[in-house]
């Protein structure tokens, strides 16, 4: 029988799971991709979402926009070392189209508070970052970036702003800093320093390579997932409780306010932590598990898609996207690969920035947000249709996705992914390499799905 999977496999095919029930809460990346596996090995399969739609925090907006353009208003860009989401991709038939070739470039206020964009330069922004962590970086490589290592705790305590008053960091330095909030949704003083560290002393990371995005909609991955699944996915329905006991999952579900239970032989819990810890479970998790999904925390995030009649913010040798300290946050071509005249500028503002800039369209509407665009020549420039997404205001969400804030213990973060008995946890917040990423959801779902195999073929004691 094959078992193992190897890194960035295709598609598992045996039958270790034949005849054992699985249900996975949950229709994101994490849980399709953890779907997908557990048919594959022969287990029974019920999916459920209480949203009406699958993708979760994968969401391609079509209504609205003029020319036929869509863009995307939760997870966006793919990276090039991104292999499991690459992969599946492929195998399900989609193709990726490059996007922003020209990386991304740096918005800085001038002296007036003007925008301006930089001029290219080698020791600005990440890189100039990346040597200022160096003396740091090193205790934490030679802890082998183990979250459990005292060195680890002694750097997560700290919040990157504490960080910057310790090493005198000039204006330039804290507004990297600041800009990096469209990374990690967290201003400097929320995000633990550990944050940081753990981005810049990947030894493997090649740096910002390739970017890509699936041709026709992100959302095409959902849906291609969704598929085979037919009436064994339930969507408009909650999952309001678990207990565990036994050999039996029960699972209680909500539909139209009918209340209805499930049993099955293992669940795979593929929510944001967020949700997940209002649930109760019976028994209770591990008294650290409950803490760590308890303590997690998740950052604002608007996303703010602009369509205009004319791509004016193209131009020879200047980049499509920006990072910036400013309010409306990071900006980039949302749509680069479509067709047509008119273009989308997709907008995140992450941290503080989420905020400001939905005070800036509360009081002038998306022109405010315009208008603040005119750096990239937005001056007189047709707005065509405009649409804002607060994730924090999202109920089945509750934030764009998990931070380490300087509060979080980081010896827990293991049981963010740790089995309980016959529950397994997956999504984006429980990858150790990818948290954040679409990629960290598929893989992690996959994780959990080969974990409940493992676990079906040589059960420990429970
Ligand atoms: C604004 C924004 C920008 C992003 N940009 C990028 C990017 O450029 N590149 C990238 O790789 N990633 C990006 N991401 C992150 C990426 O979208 C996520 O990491 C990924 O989609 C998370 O997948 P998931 O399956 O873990 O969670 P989710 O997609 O959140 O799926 C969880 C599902 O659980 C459901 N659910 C919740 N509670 C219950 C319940 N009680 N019962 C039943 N169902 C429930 C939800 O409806 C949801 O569908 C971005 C995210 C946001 C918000």
């Amino acid at each position: 029988m094959r078992h193992g999977l190897s890194p960035y496999s295709g598609s598992v095919n045996d039958t270790t799971l034949s005849g054992v029930s699985v249900l996975v809460a949950g229709a994101g990346l994490a849980g399709l991709a953890a779907a997908r596996d557990l048919i594959a090995r022969g287990a029974t399969v019920t999916v459920i979402d209480v949203r009406d739609r699958v993708g979760g925090r994968v969401w391609t907006i079509r209504d609205g926009f003029t020319e036929h353009q869509h863009a995307e208003a939760g997870g966006d860009m793919i990276d090039e070392d991104q292999h499991e989401i690459r992969n599946l991709a492929a195998e399900l038939g989609l193709k990726l189209s490059r996007i922003l070739r020209g990386g991304f470039g740096y918005v800085r206020p001038d002296a007036a508070g003007h925008a301006r964009i930089l001029p290219r330069n080698a020791m600005r922004g990440w890189t100039r970052m990346a040597a200022e962590l160096k003396a740091l970086s090193n205790p934490y490589r030679l802890a082998e970036r183990r979250w459990e290592s005292p060195i680890t705790a002694d750097l997560a305590r700290r919040s990157v702003s504490t960080w910057l008053d310790q090493v005198k960091a000039d204006p330039e330095l804290r507004a990297t800093a600041t800009g990096l909030r469209g990374f990690f949704l967290a201003d400097p003083d929320e995000l633990s320093l550990i944050a940081l560290i753990d981005q810049f002393s990947d030894n493997d990371a090649t740096g910002p390579g390739n970017m890509y995005r699936i041709e026709g909609g992100n959302d095409r991955l959902a849906a291609a997932l969704a598929a085979p699944l037919g009436d064994r996915l339930h969507l408009s329905t909650d999952v309001v409780a678990l207990s565990h006991r036994g050999k039996v999952v029960r699972v209680s579900v909500k539909n139209n306010r009918a209340l209805a239970q499930i049993n099955c032989d293992y669940a795979i819990l593929a929510l944001p932590a967020t949700l997940l810890r209002r649930m109760p479970i019976t028994p209770a998790l591990p008294a650290q598990q409950h803490e760590a999904i308890a303590r997690l925390k998740y950052g604002r995030a608007t996303k703010t898609l602009l369509q205009f009649s004319k791509r004016f913010w193209r131009a020879p040798g200047r980049a499509r996207a920006f990072g910036s300290p400013l309010p409306f946050g990071a900006v980039w071509d949302g749509n680069e690969e479509q067709r047509g005249r008119a273009g989308i500028l997709s907008l995140l503002a992450g941290g503080g920035a989420s905020d400001a800039t939905q005070a800036i369209v509360a009081k002038h509407g998306a022109r405010g947000l315009t208008d603040a665009l005119d750096f990239l020549g937005s001056k007189g420039s047709e707005l065509t249709a405009s649409r804002q997404i607060v994730w924090e205001q999202d109920p089945f969400a509750r934030g764009g996705y998990a931070y380490f804030d300087p509060g979080f213990d980081p010896a827990l973060r293991g049981w963010l992914a740790r089995p309980s008995g016959r529950l397994f946890f997956a999504g984006e917040h429980t990858s150790i390499k990818w948290p954040g990423y679409m990629n960290g959801a598929v893989e992690s779902g996959r994780r959990a799905a080969a974990e409940v195999a493992a676990v079906h073929m040589a059960p420990v004691a429970t």
